[in-house]
């Protein structure tokens, strides 16, 4: 029989100040310690502990400056940081989660948006199938779940299209994301652009963008996108490689990849962009070599370049555990390829135009991009879309029934929240440079700030990291540049950046 615990009034009191949907997962967690250590009670002090072993590097790191240091005892690249972002992002750690979720849209919709730049997200929750290094699969691509989503979609634009938030100021970029949003149909293509185009304040020189997959995108959908306004696609590749793709969950094959491409190359009307993925399983040096060389030949325009990140829930790790796949890539493995695909992009003069952005053309502008990183404003519509409105960061609801329930109702379908304390424009500007320049000049975003000291505030940790071999710092003029070791341990790099700027703050 499970042994009962209860929870200290101020403990109660921590938890319920964590995001709501997080809440259960950590009371599961928290609870299960407390009776593996025969605890009837659970204190504050107790939840805290808990909760640093579980979030080593969020708020709840130690408080000192060796905590964000880079550790030295390896080649810069195999060493990384002593505390670990394990996520694709670095996330701000000034936000606090938001309760009054209903009250967030009526408050924001009727504000004047003042971001220079602005962004619409669109989430297309649907996939064909689940590739095996996926952790966010929703939905299986079904034509007439499809076709009821998209009345909702549309529900929820008609209804923001109004707001004042909206009517402000030009959009300069349009994303849909997926999820596979080239899993919609023509004809509902053309339906969610037609009202894009009619009914909201593009920029003349907006940026649209249709992410997914090749597999299905043919002429037809194509042509509804092209002819109404889409001027950029990024698809999923991840490896040119027959075999590899296959046991990755993908379905085409390479010669089937290239024709696509062919098609939407010749057409001369979009910005190609291609995904590629480096330390799956049985991907070789060779294997990698060939993918780099296979997307420049392809023709399109730029590449993003990843490497493998695995989350527990991809099937990936499963299947590795059931001896189903191989191993994938360990971080001496991931640390060569990527150096690899830094040599061959440098040899045929690529131009970098990101942390994991290589461009093979002019034609590559990187809005979207460029608004996410530099934490602009970027709306969020649909089922599982996240976004940022004002200071708040916001997740759309993740269920069909919920989403549909709530805007059938006129009700923004905001899930879960949080507000930003400080909202640090210089922050925002650091994070901003760094991931799409690979540096910045401290001083000079001071002067662009107006926050002054940002180089002194930095310079103890920059120092060490420049030790470290993380970045190449110069403390008198105030330059930061990434080396490469800083490009690959990027996420936990800025993460650290931002929580050690955000405790020498307080
Ligand atoms: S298409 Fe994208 S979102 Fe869908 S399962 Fe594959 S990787 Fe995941």
């Amino acid at each position: 029989m499970s042994k009962t615990v209860s929870w200290e009034k101020d403990a109660e009191a921590v938890i319920r100040k964590i995001p709501r949907m997080i809440q259960p997962m950590v009371r599961r967690k928290v609870e299960k310690r407390a009776r593996a250590l025969n605890k009837k009670i659970i204190t504050s002090d107790f939840l805290t502990e808990v909760r640093a072993k579980m979030m080593p590097s969020s708020q709840t790191k130690s408080k000192n400056i060796e905590s964000f240091y880079a550790k030295t005892d390896r080649s810069p690249i195999l060493s990384g940081f002593y505390t670990q972002n394990k996520g694709p992002h670095a996330g701000m750690c000034d936000m606090s989660p938001v309760d009054d979720l209903a009250g967030i849209w009526p408050k924001v919709s009727v504000t004047d948006d003042s971001a220079k730049k602005r962004a619409l997200y669109i989430h297309i929750p649907f996939c064909l199938a689940r590739c095996k290094f996926c952790s966010f699969y929703h939905s299986k691509t079904d034509k007439q779940a499809i076709s009821s989503y998209v009345t909702y979609l549309m529900k929820e634009l008609e209804m923001i299209a109004e707001s004042n938030y909206a009517k402000t100021a030009p959009f300069h970029a349009v994303y849909f994301g997926g999820g596979t949003p080239t899993d919609l149909l023509p004809e509902e293509f053309m339906q969610i652009l037609g009202h894009l185009n009619r009914y909201w304040n593009l920029a003349n020189d907006c940026e649209i963008t249709v992410e997914g997959r090749l597999f299905g995108f043919n002429d037809d959908k194509i042509a509804a996108c092209l002819d109404n306004g889409v001027n950029r696609f990024s698809f999923g590749v991840q490896s040119f490689n027959t075999e590899i793709r296959r046991k990755m969950g993908r379905v085409m094959k390479r010669e089937q990849l290239f024709d696509r491409l062919k098609c939407l190359t010749k057409t001369g009307k979009a910005n190609i962009s291609v995904d590629l993925i480096y330390g799956f399983p049985e991907q070789t040096d060779a294997i990698w070599l060939d993918d780099m060389q296979s997307v420049v030949q392809s023709g399109v325009d730029s590449a993003s370049i990843y490497r493998l990140k695995l989350m527990n829930s991809s099937p990936i790790v499963q299947q590795v555990k059931q001896g189903i796949l191989s191993k994938p890539a360990t971080i001496e493995k991931q640390a060569q390829q990527f150096s690899a695909s830094n040599n061959y992009f440098r040899t045929i003069n690529a131009k970098r135009t990101g942390v994991t952005h290589w461009s093979f053309t002019n034609r590559e502008r990187c809005i979207y991009n460029s608004i996410s990183a530099y934490g602009g404003s970027c709306l969020p519509v649909g089922c599982g879309a996240g976004g940022n409105l004002g200071k708040y960061r916001v997740m759309q609801r993740m269920s069909l029934e919920n989403y549909a329930e709530k805007v059938k109702n006129r009700k923004k379908p905001i899930a879960m929240a949080s507000i930003s304390s400080t909202k640090s424009t210089e922050i925002a500007l650091l994070n901003g440079e760094l991931s799409l320049s690979l540096g910045t000049n401290l001083k000079e975003l001071s002067r662009k700030t107006g926050k002054s000291g940002l180089n002194e505030l930095l310079e103890p940790l920059l120092r060490q990291w420049a030790d470290a071999g993380m970045v190449n710092y110069n403390a008198a003029t105030g330059l930061l540049m990434l080396t490469d070791a800083g490009v690959f341990h990027f996420p936990t790099l800025s993460q650290n950046l931002l929580d050690y700027y955000n405790w020498k703050q307080r």
